[in-house]
């Protein structure tokens, strides 16, 4: 069956990846990303079942205006998976006078934005979910936002304010699997893995294409049983 899948973030990165596994080897996806209309990679793909949408999540008109197109393309059926991969990494140090518009940033992209454009999409999942049965929202998150696997002084101390903001995303996936089951709408987290991007660098231990392609097998096999949960790229339980 055909899926109408929405992508933030992806122009680059990880969310190119998705685009690219999803697009090839799934039937649809519709990607709405800040940068999408400048990225060559995206604009190369030129198929019709690609929509290519801009998109900056901290900004309410913007994904206003995002959700509308997407709802122009694909009608009464719906997102049937929206991916809010779009994220920030911003170094605070918390052994200094702490920057707080550094530190809010963090919050703000991968956190409070998340939330609002999920919200911007809602319609579009319910009627997704009114016509399939259901429809899912994966949230990006990572490792670091799990509260009982912190790696406490492993992890670079400069990471703490962008782990908080994952943890605080995760809270937001848990309470969302609650409050949207009635729509028939699911919420999962997941962790992509150590992933060589420009957030990742180049040291990390996977490349986009081993995370991706596997990530999107994960999430095309969440059901019911997975709502509400967190998940690595493999699909190995995390806990919160
Ligand atoms: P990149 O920095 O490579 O890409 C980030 C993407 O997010 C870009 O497409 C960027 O667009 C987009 N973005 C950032 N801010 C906004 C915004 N305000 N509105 C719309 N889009 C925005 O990061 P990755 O691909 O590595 O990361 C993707 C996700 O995976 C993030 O949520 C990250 O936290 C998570 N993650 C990554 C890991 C890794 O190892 N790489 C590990 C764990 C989690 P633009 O080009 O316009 O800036």
């Amino acid at each position: 069956m055909t899926k109408s899948i929405v992508i933030t973030g992806a122009n680059r990165g990880i969310g190119l990846g998705l685009v690219f596994f999803f697009f090839f080897f799934r039937n649809c996806s519709r990607i709405p990303s800040r940068n999408a209309p400048k990225s060559p990679e995206l604009q190369a793909l030129n198929d019709p079942r690609l929509v290519i949408v801009e998109m900056d999540a901290t900004c309410d008109d913007s994904f206003t205006n995002a959700a509308l197109q997407v709802a122009q393309t694909v009608g009464s059926s719906g997102v049937d998976i929206l991916i809010s991969n779009a994220g920030v990494i911003i170094p605070v140090n918390i052994d200094a006078p702490i920057n707080r518009k550094e530190a809010i940033k963090n919050f703000d992209v991968n956190c409070i934005a998340t939330m609002a454009v999920t919200l911007g999409f809602k319609y579009l999942l319910k009627a997704a979910a009114k016509k399939a049965g259901h429809s899912q929202v994966v949230n990006m998150s990572s490792i670091l936002g799990s509260v009982s696997q912190t790696w406490g002084a492993v992890a670079p101390r400069h990471f703490t304010v962008y782990s908080m903001s994952k943890a605080a995303l995760n809270m937001y996936t848990k309470t969302l699997s609650m409050e949207w089951k009635a729509d028939g709408i699911r919420a999962t987290s997941i962790h992509p893995g150590w992933v060589q991007t420009d957030m990742g660098g180049e040291e990390a231990t996977l490349t986009v294409e081993q995370s991706t392609s596997d990530m999107a097998h994960t999430i095309m096999k969440f059901g019911e049983a997975n709502n509400g949960l967190f998940y690595d790229w493999k699909f190995e339980a995390i806990t919160w």
